[in-house]
């Protein structure tokens, strides 16, 4: 007998469509209904052990693994949805974005480039980015996964454009001069890594001293680069932090754009956050210089309130940018001038690491379009209203007491009491933070500041109101007294 050909299509469509109704209501009312369930909840041992069955070999029903899901996968969210979730820096993603990546997802175009109207969007994401970020109109763009990744291609631009040879051909072993880079002790992570990538060394990457504010000091970044300089070594990049993630601060980026191009240097601005400050009229002054930076890095799965991932890369060279990333010819992917692989002769991915792309276009575009940038800019000045007023409720609590300066959206507190050592606050205000944490009030990440440990508050969320500050407030002096009491009691 012949065995009929197959497919992974629904064997029936009528039964499917009836599940996929159930899983869009169920989605709906998870996200109307988050207020009501705690931030957070660990993993149960139940259900972790669920996850350590074998490999599926006969497959199952789609409503038996839906509801699996439903039961087990759902109910255990890290909780940024929520709307006090405000640790380390996160997104809470929209229900128009969650049914946007499924439109894309059902689209599934590979976005390389092509005759395909795909591309386009993404054209147009990038065009109204560089609008937003007031950069020129001839500057180019891609979307990638997120601030690393847009940190990593600035950087290769940088490099590719800085090196004074054929970099990318020859190798980094080939520079006559040790290639170097200047940046502040608060930059992100990914910056140091993305040295290490492009075969730098993490070491290359100066990390220059902040002054108070936890912003760049100018005069140790003249020194550094001076005695690189003297030291026979090639400066090639410097990097502008727009929203460091530790407390929010912003680099002088004017002094620092003027600085860059006194020594001819790359000038690269990561505002994987901050960038998105840039749109209050109000808040404008701050970022002043970052529209001059050679290449841009931001996300929008952060303060653009988007689901992961999604982050962009703007460079203001567009060729540099293409010179950077473009591989020359390939035999099979040949351009033509008509049928599929028609369209513009750069393909899109020529603009970055990837090969094969998805649609992540399509959900920044239905938000712009459905928001407009008028509303956004509102959620992110309400956000930094929401830290100025945490910031007068800690002033006004003797029990409190700020550890950083607030200068967008992240502040930086603790408990105290007189008398207190160094590392008897910093016990408590870590415990302070896992129990609000472990009984679902709030969420709220810790960091090391000068010495001193920090509660860290971190405004990214579209959904908190001032009352969830109020309550984050006091329970916060609540744990606090009864951490203290019970050490007290302990003898601590
Ligand atoms: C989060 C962050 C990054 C990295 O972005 P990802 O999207 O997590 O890769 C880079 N810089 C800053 C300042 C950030 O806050």
């Amino acid at each position: 007998m012949r065995r009929e050909e197959e497919s992974l299509d629904p064997e029936d469509w009528e039964e499917f469509r009836q599940l996929a109704r159930q899983m869009v209501d169920d989605m709906l009312a998870y996200q109307q209904t988050l207020r009501e369930r705690p931030v957070w909840q660990p993993v149960p041992p139940v259900v972790a052990r669920k996850f350590e069955a074998p490999l599926p070999l006969k497959g199952q029903k789609e409503d038996e693994v839906y509801r699996e899901f439903r039961d087990r996968i759902l109910p255990f969210p890290l909780g940024n949805l929520h709307p006090r979730f405000w640790g380390w820096v996160m997104g809470n993603g929209t229900p128009l974005a969650a049914m946007s990546e499924m439109l894309a997802s059902v689209m599934n175009p590979n976005v390389v480039g092509f005759n395909q109207v795909a591309p386009l969007v993404e054209w147009q994401v990038i065009n109204w980015c560089k609008e937003m970020f007031g950069y020129p109109k001839r500057a180019s763009g891609i979307l990638v996964t997120g601030g690393s990744a847009a940190n990593l291609t600035g950087l290769a631009v940088a490099r590719a454009a800085k090196a004074g040879y054929d970099v990318r051909t020859k190798g980094v072993g080939a520079s006559p001069q040790r290639m170097v880079m200047y940046g502040s002790a608060e930059m992100h992570f990914s910056l140091p890594r993305a040295a290490d990538f492009l075969g730098l060394g993490s070491e290359s990457l100066r990390r220059i001293p902040v002054d108070a504010a936890y912003r760049i000091d100018l005069n140790e970044l003249r020194k550094a680069i001076e005695a690189d300089l003297k030291a026979g070594l090639k400066p090639i990049c410097l990097i502008g932090v727009a929203g460091s993630t530790n407390t929010g601060s912003v680099d002088p980026l004017k002094d620092l754009a003027d600085i860059a191009s006194e020594y001819r240097l790359w000038f690269h601005v990561d505002a994987a956050f901050g960038a998105w400050a840039y749109l209050v009229k109000r808040l404008r002054p701050l970022l002043a210089g970052m529209e001059r930076a050679d290449s841009l890095a931001f996300d929008f799965h952060k303060w653009g309130y988007l689901p992961f991932e999604v982050g962009c890369v703007l460079v203001r060279n567009s060729r540099a940018h293409l010179r950077a990333f473009s591989r020359g010819s390939v035999g099979y992917l040949q351009h033509e001038v008509r049928g599929v692989a028609g369209g513009p002769t750069q393909g899109i991915a020529q603009y970055g690491m990837q090969g094969s792309r998805g649609f992540r276009a399509l959900k920044v575009w239905m938000a712009l379009k459905t928001y407009g940038v008028d509303k956004i800019a509102r959620m992110v000045e309400q956000n930094v209203a929401q830290a100025a007023y945490l910031e007068t409720l800690i002033r006004s609590s003797a029990d409190l007491e700020l550890v950083a300066p607030v200068a967008l959206n992240v502040v930086c507190f603790r408990f105290r009491k007189r008398g207190l050592s160094e590392a008897q606050l910093r016990r408590i205000n870590h415990e302070i933070v896992v129990r609000l944490q472990e009984s679902g009030t709030a969420v709220l990440s810790g960091t090391d500041m000068g010495g001193s440990y920090a509660m860290r508050c971190s405004i990214t969320n579209h959904r908190s109101q001032r009352g969830d500050f109020e309550l984050l407030v006091a329970e916060v002096r609540r744990l606090g007294k009864e951490i203290l009491a019970s050490t007290r009691r302990a003898g601590g």
